[in-house]
């Protein structure tokens, strides 16, 4: 037999063997700390989990706090959104009914997509994920159907979500795929002057706080005709009125120039996304329709994630959803109060008590020990340097819980916040 060939990779856009060998080690670091691979039952009346099975550091029966879950409202387990996903499931009478939507769909999604619509004032298209709706739009944008036909060069934005930066190689099957510096706006103007068309994929919000620069961008799309497609999934219902986001609470530009993707499993409560268009013909729309990938695949959004979607889009309604921003605002004041971090003073619920590597895994241990989960990052996952213990802020989290997490946080390294003049040291 002949010598059979092996494959040189191009590596052009992605690297598995990088990935894999350098986040592996991060991984089985933290679950030999008991720090990842948890099993644990919720009690969702009191937000309190317990540990299913034992662990060298963690006993089966372990209670903790979850200071590391995105709902940063509580209102996954809010009664309302639990009847409205029951009360759908027996009006539709199905979880799902197996067909391509552009070919036969009852009518729950459309019925989600009207109210969110309202709700945005936009124009929504549903999809099961963020992450699967934009696997579906990038390469249309790639390739000019989903703007004006010219195909775009595409900058995407170094830190974008890995959910958009995961399309680059496909994208690049279409058009010109660029890596810009973080909001990098010199660069992305100097784009704009060379190529006809230009759209810049980021996040409306970072994972770590910050947001996009979405008036000046606004100023680059009125001069260039730039199109932006934002991922505002961190701040969906944390961030301004009814919870449209940091997106669509700030930029001036509400066109067909703007395209902004949320996904409904974070403060929202429920479960799917939410593609945000304006003035997108109805061409268009069934050009996403049927050639949006996954988006005209077998599966939409369940009955079930539809009701739970209908009741928590009532409640952004009402007054209730301003009462839980403030509670979530007055919860991350508490905890910027007590322990300092470089996002204090932001409503973003998202903070990184900063640690050393050879410090973060002990840190994260003892406070899970202590009834509490915060997910520790460090070294090779994030630069050396960078590590901290990643704290997520809800609305439910009552004054004591965050006293008491903090108390641990600072016994375990964390530096505390300056006391204001004549309040004690914690
Ligand atoms: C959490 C998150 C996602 C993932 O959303 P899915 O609906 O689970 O795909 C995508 N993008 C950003 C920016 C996120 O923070």
């Amino acid at each position: 037999m002949t010598e059979r060939k092996t494959i040189t990779p191009t590596h052009r856009y992605r690297n598995n063997d990088k990935l894999i060998g350098i986040g592996n080690e991060f991984w089985d670091m933290s679950e030999r700390n008991g720090l990842a691979g948890i099993v644990a039952d919720l009690d969702a009346g009191s937000g309190v989990l317990r540990a299913t099975e034992g662990h060298e550091f963690i006993a089966e029966g372990h209670e903790f706090v979850n200071f590391s879950c995105c709902s940063y409202l509580d209102l996954d387990s809010h009664p309302e959104v639990i009847e409205g996903g029951i009360d759908a499931m027996r009006r539709y009478g199905v979880l799902d009914h197996c067909i391509a939507r552009s070919r036969v769909q009852i009518p729950a999604m459309r019925e989600l997509e009207t109210s969110l619509g309202e709700l945005f004032g936009a124009q929504v298209v549903c999809s099961i994920a963020a992450s699967t709706a934009t696997f579906g739009l990038l390469p249309l944008i790639a390739s000019g159907h989903l703007g004006n036909g010219t195909r775009p060069l595409m900058i995407f934005d170094k830190n974008a979500h890995v959910s958009m930066a995961g399309l680059k190689p496909v994208c690049a099957d279409e058009t010109e795929v660029v890596t810009s510096r973080h909001h990098d706006l010199d660069f992305i103007e100097d784009m704009c002057k060379k190529y006809a068309k230009v759209a810049y994929v980021c996040d409306g919000s970072d994972s770590l706080g910050g947001y996009a620069p979405v008036k000046e961008l606004a100023e680059l799309q009125d001069k260039y005709g730039l199109l932006v497609y934002y991922d505002d999934s961190h701040s969906l219902s944390a961030y301004g009125e009814r919870g449209v986001g940091y997106v669509r609470t700030h930029s001036p530009v509400q066109d067909e120039r703007t395209i902004t993707v949320v996904t409904l499993n974070k403060a929202f409560g429920t479960s799917g996304a939410a593609i945000v268009l304006d003035g997108q013909s109805k061409e268009t729309l069934r050009v996403i329709e049927r050639f949006g990938g996954a988006l005209n695949y077998s599966q939409l959004l369940n009955t079930a994630s539809v009701g739970a979607s209908l009741a928590s889009a009532q409640i952004h309604r009402t007054g209730e959803l301003t009462t839980r921003q403030n509670r979530l605002y007055a919860n991350i004041e508490l905890f910027d109060s007590l322990v300092r971090t470089e996002q204090a003073g932001s409503t973003f619920p998202i903070r990184l008590v900063p640690m050393s590597d050879a410090t973060v895994i002990e840190a994260g241990r003892r406070v899970i020990e202590a009834g509490f989960y915060v997910s520790p990052v460090f070294f090779p996952i994030v630069a050396r340097g960078t590590a901290g213990l990643r704290v997520m802020m809800r609305a439910d989290q009552t004054e004591q819980q965050i006293r008491d997490l903090c108390a641990v946080l600072v016994a375990a390294g964390a530096e505390a916040a300056v006391p204001l003049p004549g309040e004690a040291v914690l």
